[in-house]
């Protein structure tokens, strides 16, 4: 069979499986919409299966000591609070790897044919083409081509800002409150992420820092010393949105992969570990079979429903930690079992 492939994208997803492809004898060219890879954007954490999908595509432990990546212990004190009261403290000490999102897309496309300003409305495109990888990012125009506008991203009726601020602060973790969350992550040695949420079905004018002082202003602790430090320029702000249920990440002779298969909410940390594991999956799978059909079956078979259930998942995560009625039992729940398990509670 033909191994032309063409890539739509060079996100996460899309670079990692143009470099999966690659390494198993495919002729690959990434078409990006962008003029260029982006030299900015925040530190992710790579969960344990992205760590093994990196190494399976030559991006060794050695690459991941260039700038930008980093291991860290998670600080003691660690843990989950609403704004007046500590739910549960996680023990220091449990590693966890982080990346700037520009040094992993770096690291992606070392040798991949990646041509910029390259806007592709989606895979009819390429008829001629062994394989089309439909890795176009959560407004997928490849999704609406291949199973219809039903299927264009939803949105969660929620909005984030986030961003990075210097230093490292005394604690980690999320705080739940009706309506809203904060969350703090290390992102390094030196800096610290942090994301906050509302329900809201549409986004906010700039500038932002006055009304996320009207919202998270009062709340204690790590919240606090967070918010003084928030540059207004350094500020992001998105809706959020997630992909509907497909009845199948392949059609024909494309595959969707990362959040053009599954967008899912940013509340379990997931959507680029999930982009870069679906990536790999492909190129092994299509090495796996004699036929590019059973290849593509059992890349299917072997990621749709897992991120399927990340998706409903995330969505869970983010309502829950946001419920407005019932959001006093959850506490106790989640304070009972914290103490159950051993892990400390204390008022603020
Ligand atoms: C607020 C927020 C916080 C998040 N935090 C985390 C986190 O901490 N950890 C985590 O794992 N994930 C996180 N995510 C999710 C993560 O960012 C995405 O899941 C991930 O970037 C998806 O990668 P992708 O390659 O599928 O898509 P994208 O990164 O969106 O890449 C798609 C690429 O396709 C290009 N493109 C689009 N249309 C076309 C076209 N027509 N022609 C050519 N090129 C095109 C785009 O320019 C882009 O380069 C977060 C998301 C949000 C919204």
């Amino acid at each position: 069979m033909s191994t032309e492939a063409i890539v739509i994208g060079a996100g996460i997803g899309g670079l990692s499986a143009a470099r999966a492809l690659k390494r198993r004898g495919w002729t690959v060219t990434v078409l990006e919409q962008g003029a260029a890879l982006p030299t900015t954007g925040t530190m992710l954490g790579m969960w344990p299966a992205a760590i093994k999908a990196l190494d399976g595509i030559g991006i060794d432990a050695q690459a991941r000591r260039a700038d930008g990546w980093t291991t860290i212990s998670s600080a003691a004190g660690s843990g989950l609070w609403t704004p007046g009261q500590k739910l549960v403290t996680v023990p220091g000490g449990m590693e966890m790897n982080l990346v700037a999102r520009p040094a992993l897309l770096r690291a992606l496309a070392d040798g991949v044919d990646i041509s910029f300003n390259s806007r592709v409305d989606g895979p009819a495109k390429f008829p001629g083409a062994a394989l089309v990888v439909g890795a176009d990012g959560i407004n997928s125009g490849s999704r609406r081509q291949l199973f219809g506008e039903q299927f264009a991203a939803r949105s969660l009726e929620s909005v984030a800002w986030r961003g990075t601020v210097r230093g490292a602060v005394s604690e980690y973790g999320e705080t739940w409150a009706p309506g809203a969350l904060f969350g703090i992550t290390p992102a390094g040695p030196d800096a610290t992420n942090w994301y906050a949420c509302i329900n809201a079905d549409h986004t906010f004018a700039e500038p932002y820092l006055p009304r996320l002082e009207a919202l998270f202003g009062s709340w204690k602790g790590p919240v606090r010393e967070v918010m003084d430090r928030i540059q207004e320029g350094a500020i992001l702000h998105h809706q959020l949105f997630e992909t509907p249920t497909l009845p199948s990440f392949v059609r024909g002779n494309t595959a969707l992969i990362g959040d053009a298969a599954h967008a899912m909410a940013p509340f379990l940390g997931r959507g680029a570990c999930e982009a870069l594991v679906d990536g790999v999956a492909l190129g092994r799978s299509l090495a796996g079979t004699a036929t590019l059909d059973a290849g593509l079956a059992a890349y299917d078979k072997e990621r749709r429903r897992r991120t399927q259930r990340l998706v409903r998942a995330s969505r869970l995560m983010g309502k829950v930690a946001m419920m407005r009625r019932g959001a006093r039992l959850r506490d106790a729940a989640v304070g009972g079992a914290g103490r159950l398990m051993g892990l400390r509670t204390k008022r603020l």
